[in-house]
């Protein structure tokens, strides 16, 4: 068995094993109690992630679930990315879920996520975006697909070839074989789990543009 995979077996046997004590509240019973599951509020629809004149993003708006000020945001997101605590794959996807009800958007787009580095997915055993991407696609029944993968120290799979030329003037990211109906006039909901300064989720956009979607719509866990 693999370090990592060990790791993960671990940790989700100790989420039903040991004592749990809660994120936000450190009560005993669970990893997420009732009333903190609760007290989590989305920030607003109209939340502006960056100043406005940023206009050299490519993705048409990035959302932001939650204040990343908040412990319990900042609690629960890096037990999450770090540990695996697979109990808390079920709250981030309703979050999520929550997001785009608030967002009221229609339902005719397609999820994708900012994959981690090959490198580090290894040795990590997962993929926290990937997952939580996955999870929300099943919840509110909009199809997934895995359309970036980052190029540095990754040898590209067998592309198309136009996908291919054009990759060439990507840098961070290049795209997935794929069949370019799956994406095309639609808009490409872009998750990811913290966001700074916002370069990775654009150069990410820059890269699915070539898969000529409707519109990027950038939606994140939290700001940084
Ligand atoms: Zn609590």
């Amino acid at each position: 068995m693999k370090k990592s995979d060990f790791k993960k077996l671990w940790n989700n046997l100790l989420d039903y094993i040991w004592p749990q004590f809660c994120l936000g509240c450190e009560q005993e019973g669970s990893l997420l109690c009732q009333t903190c599951l609760a007290s989590i509020q989305l920030l607003p629809a109209d939340y502006q992630a960056w100043p406005e004149n940023q206009n050299d993003f490519v993705f048409s708006h990035c959302h932001v679930c939650l204040d990343y000020h908040q412990a319990l945001t900042q609690n629960l997101i890096k037990n999450f990315k770090y540990q695996y605590l697979k109990i808390l794959e079920e709250p981030l996807t309703e979050i999520l879920a929550k997001k785009i009800e608030q967002l009221n958007l229609n339902k005719n787009f397609v999820i994708t996520n900012i994959p981690l580095h090959q490198k580090k997915r290894k040795k990590r055993g997962f993929d926290q975006t990937e997952i939580l991407a996955k999870n929300l696609s099943l919840k509110i029944n909009v199809p997934y697909h895995a359309l970036l993968t980052r190029s540095k120290n990754t040898k590209p799979q067998a592309q198309l070839e136009r996908i291919e030329r054009l990759n060439n003037l990507q840098q961070a990211f290049i795209i997935n074989k794929i069949d370019q109906n799956l994406v095309k006039n639609k808009t490409i909901i872009l998750i990811d789990d913290v966001a700074t300064t916002g370069t990775t989720l654009n150069e990410a956009a820059k890269a699915l543009r070539i898969l000529a979607p409707k519109e990027i719509i950038a939606l994140v866990l939290a700001k940084n």
